[in-house]
């Protein structure tokens, strides 16, 4: 790893260009994306592409659709496998590219970058299956069958904090189904996506079948949404941002002859119940480590532990010394539990909302930026959180955990149901019933039992939420291709 990142760093501050058709070209301006650990070192200089590239993105991914979809099957599956043996090669460039762009400590960026090699490898292979559908009822004198179709183009928008594994799961899942896409990759981490646009063309796909187009979500996103040939959004990030994507793409345009399709994977505000029969050290463990993974810049982050009056002061103390061995710093160290977050602007927000939790609630732990000259902050815990208050409530996005006591397990499990969000969630207990409740009950689209929220794996765990947490599409799951594509009937008579 230290050499991959001395290599990496050997490469930073280049210019990158946006890619339509294979071709490289420049925007209106350009813009850097920085070093979260060390702001004052540049990763990579990109393109703003302008609305009129926006438009030229969508029409020229349009023009290779029917080439592309017409690609046999099989060659778009061995594309798919030769890119995740390809990222498996350079694993270590590309977690150097994750520490170094996007803060990730290295364990973070292992699991990153593994998760897109699994997405790659999961999505060929669920692929062949789609490719072979089940056998349909046969009525009599007629030969019945079903076959899957691609959509068409799709425009694949990813967050920054999974700036690698959910770029590549949403675009390689629309193009291994056949679909051509335009990625708008995150302004905060768009040299990790250049660097996969690159992969794919060294892994053979055709510079045709994808556009790279970097630049701001609220210039060019609108454009890329509504325009007429856009068949599909996949969208991971905000739950603002994704609601706005979903209602522009519900508005039909002139020229437009389909019922636009929005995949929208959205925020979280997930909480692990800790339960009077629960094993206290195991939950403070999972708490911890899913609380502050990443600096609790997870979707699937802990920011709410809904604790037994019988167990709360006893969870604190455990909670507060796990808290407290935590060392904070530079993300290209290794060593470090913890690294900056994203942009100065991200940990002014999370210092706002420390603040109003200061207010709501008793400081444990924490409470302040760290030292440092990354976006450093310390991990915070706050206890004694009504259900009415906003870090109970809103997504912080950041290394803030809210802790409130539940008079017992029913209690608990109301609280912990009682916000807009609906994506990951715990239960730590010994008693099989309460487990069973929470089964039933605990309205999440991931559950955990016995666990941490965090680090869901691609085939055993699909992923995706419930309620204002997004479409709940199960990416790295058996049906999630089934969105990337559209079912033909054909019944033939013999
Ligand atoms: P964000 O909504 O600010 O941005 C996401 C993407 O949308 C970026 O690429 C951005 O450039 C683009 N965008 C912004 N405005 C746009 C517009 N008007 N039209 C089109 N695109 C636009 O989110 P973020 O800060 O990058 O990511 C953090 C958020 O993502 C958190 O809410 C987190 O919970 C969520 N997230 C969800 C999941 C999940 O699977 N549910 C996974 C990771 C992150």
């Amino acid at each position: 790893m230290q050499d991959a990142l001395a290599r990496v760093r050997s490469q930073l501050g280049k210019e990158h260009d946006i890619l339509i058709s294979g071709r490289a070209l420049k925007g209106s301006g350009t813009f850097a994306s920085l070093n979260p650990s060390h702001p004052q070192e540049i990763v990579g200089h990109h393109q703003r592409a302008t609305v009129e590239q926006a438009r030229q993105a969508v029409e020229a991914t349009f023009a290779y659709f029917p080439t592309w979809s017409a690609t046999p099957v099989e060659q778009r599956i061995q594309l798919l496998v030769r890119a995740a043996a390809l990222l498996r090669e350079r694993k270590s460039e590309f977690n150097a590219w994750l520490i170094l762009e996007a803060g990730k400590n290295w364990v973070e960026a292992e699991a990153d970058t593994c998760e897109a090699i699994d997405f790659c490898e999961y999505y060929a292979r669920r692929m062949e299956r789609h490719a072979t559908p089940e056998a349909l009822v046969q009525m009599p004198g007629e030969r019945d069958t079903m076959r899957y179709l691609p959509l068409g183009v799709g425009i694949v928008i990813p967050p920054w904090n999974f700036p690698l594994a959910i770029l590549v799961g949403m675009a390689t899942a629309a193009l291994v189904c056949g679909n051509t896409v335009v990625i708008k990759p995150s302004s905060d981490t768009p040299t990790i996506a250049v660097k996969f646009a690159e992969l794919l063309l060294d892994a053979g796909f055709p510079p045709e079948c994808f556009a790279f187009l970097p630049g701001s979500g609220a210039a060019i996103g609108d454009a890329l949404v509504s325009h007429p040939r856009t068949r599909f959004i996949s969208f991971t990030g905000s739950r603002d941002v994704g609601l706005h994507i979903n209602q522009l793409a519900a508005q039909p345009v002139k020229g437009q002859i389909w019922i636009k399709r929005v995949i929208a994977e959205m925020g979280g505000k997930d909480a692990i119940v800790v339960d009077s029969e629960a094993d206290l050290d195991a939950a403070a463990a999972g708490v911890v480590a899913s609380a502050y993974g990443f600096q609790g810049q997870k979707c699937s982050a802990c920011s709410r532990a809904i604790v037994d009056a019988s167990l709360y002061d006893a969870f604190l103390e455990k909670v507060k010394a796990r808290v407290e061995r935590l060392r904070v710093g530079p993300a290209d160290e290794f060593g470090f539990d913890m690294g900056p977050v994203i942009n100065e602007r991200a940990r002014r927000t999370i210092l706002e909302y420390i603040a109003a939790g200061k207010a709501e609630g008793r400081l444990i732990t924490g409470g302040d930026s760290a030292p440092g000259d990354g976006f450093l902050l310390q991990p915070t815990v706050i206890a004694d959180i009504d259900v009415t208050a906003r870090i109970f409530q809103e997504e912080i996005f950041g290394p803030v955990l809210a802790v409130t006591k539940a008079r017992d397990f029913e209690d608990a499990l109301e609280l912990a149901n009682a916000t807009e969000y609906g994506l990951t969630g715990a239960v730590y207990s010994r008693n099989p019933r309460k487990i069973q409740a929470a089964k039933d009950r605990f309205f999440v689209g991931n559950l955990y039992i016995n666990r941490k929220c965090t680090g869901a794996m691609v085939g055993a765990h699909p992923f995706g939420g419930f309620n204002m947490s997004g479409t709940d599409s199960k990416a790295g799951g058996p049906d999630y291709l089934l969105q990337f594509l559209q079912a033909k009937s054909i019944a033939e008579k013999i």
